[in-house]
């Protein structure tokens, strides 16, 4: 039987990336049309029609603006998790300052959204070696999971020496579930291939090369999309060539993409991968209880 993977959409809108912090101030944000309503319509209806589910990290910003959004992925049967609230790295934040972000987006989430949030992913995976103290933040505030860490190296993120499988990190504070985002190996070198600006930028053949390895593992790959990387038609932003690159080529061909990934292999939630018996999850511990009654434990 084909292995369930992890399908997972960091919901923001198209101002609010990481390369368009110098000119776009947090305080205008408020200014631009919103398009993420728009655009998670469009992932929501892609995922319904291949009969898959996502877990979706979703700013708490994105959460008290357009509470609608939240409860219609929550409707449809998919997952909440946080993506923090103003979209601020971690490499930025003091511990208390990140306290405040992954407190305040989760309980946002929780109330608009009517379920536990167990769930975080840092903005541009940043947590990265230096910055271990942000899991027990994580799990001060009540998350049972992260999935941050990005096995590679790169110069503005990555955690080149964490598993490339889902594990968990132990902390005195506790064991947070780890869902690091899929790599594979290209002539001997780890390569990224979880989705994202790597589904836009390298051939199609790459990720499917790390899923199907994933397939035959048993273990879930873990994908990841922006909304706004389906949106053809979101305004441009006024930044340095590279960075407009980056970020709008082959947008065209994230769509299509898509449909092939959602037809080749079967995705669901977190969530739902972590109410199965769990065998998959190798870790040297048993997995901790993540259902509802749990966490309301705390
Ligand atoms: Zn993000």
């Amino acid at each position: 039987m084909a292995t369930e993977h992890v399908f997972t959409v960091d919901v923001e809108d198209y101002f609010q990336v990481y390369a368009f912090e110098g000119v776009v101030d947090r305080s205008a944000w408020d200014g631009y049309p919103s398009r993420v309503a728009r655009n998670t319509d469009v992932i929501l209806d892609l995922l319904a029609r291949h009969n898959a589910r996502g877990t979706f990290f979703t700013l708490g910003w994105v959460a008290d603006r357009h509470p609608e959004i939240v409860r219609k992925i929550a409707d449809a049967g998919h997952e909440i998790a946080s993506h923090g609230w103003w979209h601020r790295k971690i490499t930025s934040l003091t511990p208390a300052q990140f306290r405040e972000d992954a407190h305040a987006s989760r309980a946002i989430l929780e109330q608009v959204s009517g379920h536990p949030v167990v769930g975080y992913r840092a903005p541009s995976f940043s947590i990265t070696p230096g910055n271990e103290w942000a899991f027990d933040v994580l799990l001060e505030t009540g998350y049972r999971y992260d999935s941050s860490l990005f096995p590679i190296n790169r110069s503005n993120y990555g955690y080149p020496t964490t598993p490339p499988l889902p594990h968990l990190i132990h902390r005195t504070a506790g064991d947070l579930m780890e869902f690091p985002l899929t790599t594979t190996r290209f002539l001997g070198k780890r390569i990224p291939a979880a989705g994202g600006g790597y589904l836009r930028h390298f051939p199609y053949s790459i990720i499917r090369k790390a899923f199907r390895e994933k397939d035959h593992s048993g273990i879930p790959g873990v994908f990841y999309i922006h909304p706004w990387e389906i949106d053809e038609d979101q305004p441009r932003m006024p930044v340095p060539w590279l960075t407009t690159v980056r970020h709008y080529r082959n947008i065209s061909k994230v769509l299509p993409r898509l449909e092939r990934l959602l037809g080749e292999f079967k995705f669901t939630s977190i969530a739902q991968r972590l109410a199965g018996d769990g065998k998959w999850f190798r870790a040297t511990s048993p997995l901790p209880d993540v259902s509802p009654q749990a966490v309301a434990r705390g």
